[in-house]
Formats: C-alpha cells, structure tokens, sequence
C-alpha cells in the first residue's frame, strides 16, 4: 500500500520534520493524476453503496493554514459525487449564540447522520487553534479541549462514524508564494484579507499549536493524516487514497429490496 501519511501515535515526531513536499512520494505528476482520477470513480461508486446501504456514515475533517488548500481538495475530491449524499460544512468565527455554548455544540449539530458523507472545511479543532494563538480564551479554558475533543470523537465513532483528519502542510514559501498569487490576480482578491497576512506573522505559533493538537487527539478511532500540500495534484492524489481505502474498509452494501419482485411485471 502507498504511503498514506497517517501519523503512528506511537512514535514521537517534530512537525517541521514531517514533509510539505509531495514530489518526493511520487516522482510523476501525469500518473499520479491518471490515478486520482481512477480512484475518483471507485469513490463515487463507493459513496452510492454508502448512502444507500444507511448505515454507516463518514466524517472528513480539513485542517490548513491559509492558502493550505481546503478549498480546492474539496472541490477535487468531491467532483461528481451525489450531492445529496455530501454535506460540506464551513466553519467561521462563532457567531454570538454559537459563543453562548460550549465549543462543540456547533459542530455536533452538523456531523453527519446514516449514509451521509461530512466534510469539514475547518472544525473543532479551530479552539485549539486560532484561539489558541491569539489568545481568545485562556490556556485554563483551551487545553482540556485535546482531551474533551478526544472524547467527543469517540462517541462519533462508537455511533458508527469513520473520522479521517487531514492536516494540508504547506511550507511558510508556498504560502507566500500563493498569497502572492491572490495578490496578484483580481480575481483572487475575494479569497485573500489583510487578516491573513497578519495571521502569517504567527506562523511559528501556529506550528507550535497544530504540533500539539496533533500530538494530543491522534487517536487510534481518529487518526491524523500530515499530507504534503505544496503539490496540489500528490495532495489531491494522497488524500483520495486514504478515503477510498477507507470506504473499501466499511464496505457498504446495497440493501436487500423490501419486496419480491419475482415475477412482477410493468403494465
Ligand atoms: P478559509 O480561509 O478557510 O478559506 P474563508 O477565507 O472563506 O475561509 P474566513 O472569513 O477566513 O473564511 O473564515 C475563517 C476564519 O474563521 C478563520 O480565520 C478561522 O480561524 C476563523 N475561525 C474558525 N473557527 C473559529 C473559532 N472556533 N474561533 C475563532 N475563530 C474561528
Ligand atoms: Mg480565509
């Protein structure tokens, strides 16, 4: 089996050890997207057999810095899937009522119910995170998320959720390099802000951040994946792997019909 950069919570780590570099893993790009889009297929069908058995669900979850690449893995990953069997959902700064809660009121609201696929574009890892960071709650409030997070996430999977986390790793050169791009082209201005570029400031403590949730809530019911984002097309090719081993692995099935239908014929 490839290589599929799940992070054995046995073994210690150093994020900046861990590769932003996709190229190393796969040397050409024109086969790595010929399989991408094979595996593309099989996911579709895979996601038809899931939804229509009603069963099992799937919860993907998408982390990134700015400019990591959210956005267009789910545009990728997600072509020509049945729309009716996704639900993509984005998580912005907490509305006022969102404050008024616990931190995952909103985010257990939306997982995703039998057959259903859930995409987060963002999540309950962003309290650990952002917040973190800029210190919108204090350490006292923040750190027993890992372990209120690890929980959380049990119970999803003791209901018959598979959780798949990725982590998008983009070097701080490829996310200047794509800043810059935003810049650039006018076309991209609606997906870049001066709030980004004040964000990048704090790339060291994001690392710091992003090390350590990965440390604390790297658990075997809902392992992490670190993927190597620089190349858009390893990232795409790297996470349509895991997904469709995943659903290989939950094997859904179509159900039985409800009636017999020996015999029966359409007037
Ligand atoms: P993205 O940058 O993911 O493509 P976007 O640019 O469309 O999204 P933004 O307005 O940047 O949308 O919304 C995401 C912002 O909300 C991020 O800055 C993120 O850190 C912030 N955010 C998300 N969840 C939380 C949270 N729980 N607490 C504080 N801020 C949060
Ligand atoms: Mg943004």
């Amino acid at each position: 089996m490839p290589q599929t950069h799940q992070l054995d919570w046995q073994r210690p780590f150093q994020l900046q050890h861990l590769p932003t570099d996709g190229k190393q893993f796969h040397p050409n790009r024109d086969e790595a997207e010929t399989e991408f889009k094979a595996l593309r297929t099989e996911f579709v069908a895979l996601q038809e057999r899931l939804y229509a058995e009603d069963k099992q669900k799937l919860l993907i979850v998408l982390q990134a810095m700015d400019a990591g690449g959210k956005d267009g893995t789910i545009r990728n990953v997600l072509k020509g899937v049945n729309p009716q069997g996704v639900r993509v959902q984005s998580f912005k700064a907490p509305s006022k009522e969102e404050l008024a809660h616990d931190f995952l009121w909103r985010i257990h609201k939306v997982v995703p119910a039998r057959g259903m696929i859930g995409v987060f574009n963002r999540s309950h890892y962003e309290d650990v995170l952002v917040v973190r960071v800029h210190n919108l709650v204090p350490e006292a409030v923040w750190r027993p998320r890992y372990t209120q997070i690890n929980q959380f996430e049990k119970l999803l999977h003791d209901s018959g959720t598979r959780i798949l986390k990725f982590y998008l790793h983009i070097s701080a050169d490829e996310q200047k390099e794509r800043f810059q791009a935003r810049l650039d082209d006018p076309e991209k201005h609606w997906k870049f802000s001066l709030e980004d570029l004040e964000k990048r400031k704090f790339w060291p403590d994001y690392m710091a951040a992003y090390e350590e949730m990965l440390r604390e809530c790297n658990t075997e019911w809902a392992p992490w994946y670190v993927i190597p984002a620089n190349q858009k097309w390893y990232r795409n090719l790297a996470i349509m792997r895991t997904i469709v081993y995943t659903l290989r692995d939950m094997n859904p099935q179509f159900p039985e019909a409800q009636d017999n239908f020996d015999g029966v014929v359409i007037e």
